[in-house]
């Protein structure tokens, strides 16, 4: 009868593991928690669904099956609601979405299509100003002008005076005068950008109100846009604002997510950590100067990456113990990793090796897996169109208009980077398929592991413990083939050369995960 059974249990396990791997894009075995692998997106440049050039939330729902085929469950989207500008930082109506993207019903019809192949979308919320087209703004200028002479502003008569912040005085360049009365805003970002009074009750009643809106639509977190600049330099307020907002979310549904844009020192991010909010973007390991790249360019050792990723880890959950991480490489406000690495496949796919194997809630930008460009300083070259395909141009989309012309994508374009198994999309596919499969690499607790047997040579080993369970991943920033006789076996290699890791050799530029 025992032998009957393990036979039995033998046949399942074959045929689960089958499963599995033919399964591809079904990424049902994830573990459904708020740990994530998160793709960018800036619909405008993403896919056209209707052929008018501009991205749109339909073209979004055509690609989900692309985005679970790379591996990813979340989905961020920058900004969806009405606004003049192309990228939309600036609302101008919290509860529409803009009609350039689609209507509210495209938008409930992306996020049930999404959660039935298990992704979770989080949207931008930007809260730190409006645009200077919204009727709140647009009320208060309106009032201020029609005061008279000596008469004092009275938030009785007009609530929307508190909403923004209002003087006689031009504080500095940052404050614009409203024309045809005695009054400046504060636009700390931009004229047409006014910033709001957060400290207001009545204003924040209603960016209650707006979040309950997509709350109840199903939208599963937000992305904070700018808490930093909430009162500038002013910390305290800062993170109490995002306190109250995510205990508001948080009440409404106790799964909703939140992941900060605080764009500043690791120190300042580990004090944002206070407000109790999960997530800080991980901006240490980010952009052209951050570990990531450097790394990946060889300009830093495994020993220091290793060193900093635990120093951070345990700095970040002493001040939250529930954080997750919020690692990337760049966003749409950064020149692109092609461009960071000077447009060299194998260091991109060190990059991506290095960026998966990092704790928490990784974020690719959209385009970064299949390693477009970006062009000089300019916002808009960062938001180039996705690169579908060279012989079949449905979903491409046009791009911001602004952007310059002359811009050349070297990568190869999407359909023929599925084709190629050693293309760097290939690469992303594998290592957002490992996290998938092995959740102790995103939710586990690190600890270095001392190996006397590599010598001096540039490797360095973190073991990852999670529900009883450890995976240790090793890094590997050495140019060549390493032989070393470690007490681990692999069961996952992400390296440049596409190698395996076998018993005792270790492939150049690699992070190979283990067992004992
Ligand atoms: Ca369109």
């Amino acid at each position: 009868m025992k032998r009957f059974i393990s036979l039995f249990l033998v046949i399942l396990l074959f045929i689960t593991g089958c499963g599995r791997r033919t399964s591809s894009a079904s990424i049902d075995n994830a573990v459904d928690d708020n740990y994530r692998n998160y793709y960018e997106i800036f619909v405008y440049s993403f896919c056209d669904s209707d052929g008018d050039g501009t991205g749109d939330l339909k073209g979004v729902e055509s690609k989900l099956d692309y985005i679970a085929e790379l591996g990813c469950n979340g989905i961020w989207l920058m900004p969806v609601m009405p606004s003049p500008t192309y990228h939309k930082y600036d609302v101008k109506d919290y509860k529409e979405i803009d009609p350039v993207y689609g209507s509210v019903e495209d938008f409930d019809s992306l996020i049930s299509k999404a959660h039935e192949k298990h992704i979770n979308i989080i949207i931008d919320m930007v809260i730190n100003h409006t645009s200077s087209e919204h009727p709140w703004f647009k009320e208060a200028t309106d009032y201020l002008k029609g005061l008279s002479a000596g008469e004092e502003p009275d938030s009785a008569a007009c609530k929307y005076v508190d909403y923004y912040h209002f003087s006689k005085e031009q504080l500095d360049n940052t404050w614009y005068q409203i024309l045809g009365s005695e009054y400046y805003y504060e636009g700390s970002f931009w004229s047409e950008m006014p910033d709001l009074n957060l400290a207001d009750e009545e204003l924040r009643a209603d960016l209650e109100d707006a979040a309950k809106f997509w709350i109840d639509k199903g939208v599963d977190g937000f992305r904070m846009d700018a808490p930093l600049h909430y009162e500038e330099a002013d910390t305290a307020f800062n993170t109490d604002v995002l306190k109250w907002f995510y205990e508001y979310c948080k009440g409404l549904d106790p799964d909703f997510y939140m992941v900060n844009e605080v764009w500043a020192s690791e120190q300042t991010i580990e004090d944002y950590y206070v407000s109790g909010n999960p997530s800080m973007f991980d901006f240490s390991f980010a952009q052209a100067e951050g570990d990531i790249i450097k790394a990946a360019r060889g300009k830093e050792k495994a020993s220091k990456f290793t060193e900093k990723l635990l120093e951070y880890e345990e700095a970040r959950r002493a001040v939250n113990p529930d954080y997750i991480n919020a690692p990337f490489i760049t966003n749409h406000d950064m020149p692109r990793v092609a461009n960071a690495l000077n447009g060299k496949t194998d260091d991109m796919k060190m990059a991506a090796a290095l960026l998966l194997s990092m704790p928490g809630s990784p974020f690719v930008y959209y385009g970064e897996e299949i390693g477009m460009s970006s062009k000089g300083t300019k916002d808009e070259n960062k938001r180039l169109p996705m690169m579908w395909s060279a012989s079949d141009t449905s979903g491409m989309c046009k791009g911001p208009a602004d952007a310059d012309k002359d811009v050349v994508q070297k990568c190869e374009p999407v359909d023929s980077q599925i084709a190629d198994p050693n293309s760097l999309y290939n690469v992303y596919k594998k290592g957002l398929s490992i996290r998938n499969e092995h959740p102790e690499i995103a939710r586990g607790t690190g600890e270095l592991i001392e190996l006397p047997e590599a010598g001096d040579r540039d490797i360095a080993m973190i073991k990852r413990t999670w529900n009883g369970k450890a995976i240790y991943v090793l890094y590997n920033f050495e140019e060549e083939d390493v032989s070393i006789d470690l007490n681990y076996k692999s069961i996952a290699t992400m390296s440049v050369s596409g190698a395996e890791a076998t018993g005792g050799s270790i492939p150049a530029r690699s992070v190979v995960y283990m067992e004992e």
